[in-house]
């Protein structure tokens, strides 16, 4: 329901934008020669760690890496403006030009690639299983039979239990991952399945301490990129140099020590961070 009314919303707005080109503002912001042009990146609302608004507040690695990117490209921080990226809405934002990137733990992947052009990855994660703290029949993805999970629609993780376990296991798909995390709480759902780093970010919220555990065996590669629209090789290869700039310097390093590094998240050290980026499409 909410959906739809997001997805009627989104088709609005995309009608209103394409007769208001005149005033020669891109959509979504401009190239960033500086003075106060804004630019509108899309970021996750609900996921601690990697995008989470708190207040007027956006935090999480996500957010850093868009801001440092931002900063890089020209725009200064009071002129980036964040807006809510739900995982089933990431192409249309960038085809309808109501971001102009995203940062929001969005795997790179050959069907995203069809609609949108990705720069990096910046980060790699893996497919994992949050469960209560107390469970121990769900120790990895060969024991899901029978079990209840929760993940969200449109993302990788939803189709990845589509694809494999879709005759064993009963999947509740929502919109946030946030209404996973509330149903596994309440016992409704047995696992939520997603990204280690989106689990770990749950499961470290001072309000969740003791009551969750990510099971730690990954079952899937999930290279983050920054979306961008189609076609927009000239942002892509600003993005990854900027990447490139903040691994190199250690900021990288610092932002995720600095929302993730308490969340006891084992990433592969082989492939993070990340020294080599994706060719620009
Ligand atoms: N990284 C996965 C994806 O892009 C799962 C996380 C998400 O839904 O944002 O679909």
């Amino acid at each position: 329901m909410r959906q739809r009314k997001i997805a009627a919303l989104g088709a609005i707005v995309a009608l209103a934008t394409t007769g208001l080109t005149a005033c020669g503002d891109e959509s979504g912001g401009g190239a960033g020669s500086g003075g106060g042009e804004k630019i509108v990146i899309g970021v996750k609302f609900d996921q601690p760690g990697l995008g989470l608004k708190e207040g007027a507040k956006n935090t999480g690695l996500d957010v850093d890496v868009a801001k440092y990117v931002a900063k890089e490209l020209g725009f200064s921080e009071e002129n980036v403006e964040f807006k809510e990226a739900p995982s089933a809405q990431r192409e249309d934002l960038l085809a309808n030009g109501q971001v102009k990137m995203i940062f929001a733990t969005y795997s790179i992947t050959d069907k995203r690639k069809a609609k949108v052009d990705f720069a990096g990855p910046y980060l790699v994660a893996g497919q994992d299983l949050l469960v209560k703290a107390d469970n121990t029949d769900i120790t990895g993805p060969e024991t899901l039979n029978g079990k209840k999970l929760c993940s969200v629609t449109g993302s990788t993780s939803a189709q990845k239990v589509k694809d494999q376990f879709a005759k064993t296991v009963q999947l509740q798909e929502y919109d946030g991952y946030s209404k996973c995390v509330v149903a596994l709480a309440a016992g409704a759902i047995d696992a939520v399945t997603t990204d280690n780093t989106i689990l770990a970010g749950f499961a470290a919220q001072p309000a969740n301490q003791g009551k969750f555990k990510v099971v730690g065996k990954t079952f899937s590669e999930e290279r983050y990129g920054v979306g961008l629209k189609k076609g927009d090789k000239e942002t892509c290869e600003k993005v990854n140099a900027a990447l490139k700039k903040m691994v190199d310097s250690g900021d990288w390093q610092k932002a995720f020590d600095a929302n993730l590094g308490a969340a006891g998240l084992k990433l592969d050290p082989a492939l993070n961070p990340p020294k080599t980026f994706d060719a620009c499409a």
